[in-house]
């Protein structure tokens, strides 16, 4: 079982069936043109669905704030570097506070500070007050960029995260980039669902089997409560996991199951699918799924799109274009190249897809 969940207790998970056909990655990605690694034949996650390593979301030096040349050139999708993606304020069921108080470090003093503010502090455990936008819209426009918005538990500096072994699956989940595109992204996005989900019921079964204290209850009375549920969490077996109420989990559960994985290998004839453009010094920024997994393309690329009329293969597109309307600064350093790795990112971000798909 793969440490990224075995933070959840193993009898609670043997409940949702499908957490248990996720192992640790193991080996190297697979090749671009092989069958996706998790797609069941007609698609769908299959057993031992090996949890895919992110390494174009490399946090030890983010990526996503911009320092040219290594980093990502991705302004204004840009993320600030005291921020990151902890401008979030994750919803932290009991147990998982107070592990953290058990575990000890810098995680106790911001769970201290966050139980000053008592909004949305409860038996439950501390969810994100109710003055945080809540509109996606809003969020993604502040996201990575307004300090209003950092975690309670961030603690700065490289490992900035105070309550990391104790993370929620909001935090486990999330990936800036993915290295399978929205395919990637979406596998992520489902178990971080499915782990919220039961990250919740057992927040809920601590109430039903504790003694919480009232919600106008003191500080050190709350630190003991969430003291209790960890160590309540931590003796967790199947007689309790019977109990659980997991009506919650079904419907995140189906659509983890129900993932339909498209096919690596590229198709003949591609349509644009762009997102989003920007501007950039070293071309275009082009986004697909995400801005934040935005490509740099330089700008002859427009000339290639308007070529892709779902009938032109790409390949003859491609030919066409570099022979056609070379581009002057393609072949200048630090700049973006037109070639059949860009086509390949831009498949990958799925801003290009299979014209049968439009
Ligand atoms: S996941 Fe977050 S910290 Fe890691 S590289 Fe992406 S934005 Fe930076
Ligand atoms: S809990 Fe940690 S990883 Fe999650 S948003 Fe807060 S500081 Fe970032």
């Amino acid at each position: 079982m793969s440490s990224l969940l075995s933070y959840l207790p193993a009898a609670a998970r043997a409940r949702l069936r499908v957490l248990d056909t996720f192992t640790e990655h193991e080996g190297a990605p697979a090749p671009d043109d092989a069958a996706p690694s998790g797609a069941a034949p007609g698609g769908g996650v299959s057993l031992q669905t090996p949890l895919q390593p992110e390494p174009r979301a490399a946090c030890d030096r983010c990526v996503m704030v911009p320092v040219h040349p290594d980093r990502d050139p991705g302004a204004p999708w840009a993320f600030d570097d005291g921020l990151r993606c902890c401008t979030h304020h994750p919803a932290v069921p009991n147990f998982l506070v107070g592990r953290t108080l058990m575990r000890g470090g810098p995680g106790v003093e911001r769970v201290r500070a966050r139980l000053a503010t008592p909004a949305s502090v409860s038996a439950w455990g501390i969810r994100a007050p109710p003055d945080r936008p809540a509109d996606t819209h809003t969020l993604e426009l502040r996201f990575g960029r307004d300090p209003d918005l950092l975690c309670p538990f961030w603690t700065g500096g490289a490992l900035a995260c105070g309550i990391w072994p104790e993370r929620t699956a909001s935090c486990r989940t999330w990936f800036c980039k993915h290295e399978r595109g929205f395919d990637g992204a979406q596998r992520w996005w489902r178990l971080g669902d499915l782990l919220s989900a039961l990250e919740r019921a057992l927040g809920r079964f601590c109430v039903d089997v504790g003694a919480a204290p009232e919600s106008d209850a003191t500080t050190d009375q709350w630190l003991d409560w969430y003291r209790w549920c960890a160590a309540r969490v931590d003796e967790f077996d199947h007689a309790d996991a019977e109990r659980l109420d997991l009506s919650s989990c079904e419907a995140p559960r189906q659509r983890l199951v129900a993932l339909r994985v498209r096919p690596r290998s590229m198709p003949a004839v591609l349509v644009p699918a762009i997102s989003a453009l920007h501007e950039h010094a070293g071309g275009v920024l082009i986004a697909g799924y995400s801005s934040y997994d935005a490509v740099l393309a330089p700008r002859a690329i427009f000339a290639f799109l308007a070529l892709l009329d779902g009938t032109c293969p790409w390949r003859e597109a491609l030919a066409r274009t570099t022979r056609e309307r070379p581009d002057p600064r393609a072949a200048a350093p630090g700049l973006a190249h037109l070639d059949e790795a860009l086509i390949r990112e831009l498949y990958r971000i799925g801003a290009l897809e299979p014209a049968s798909q439009t």
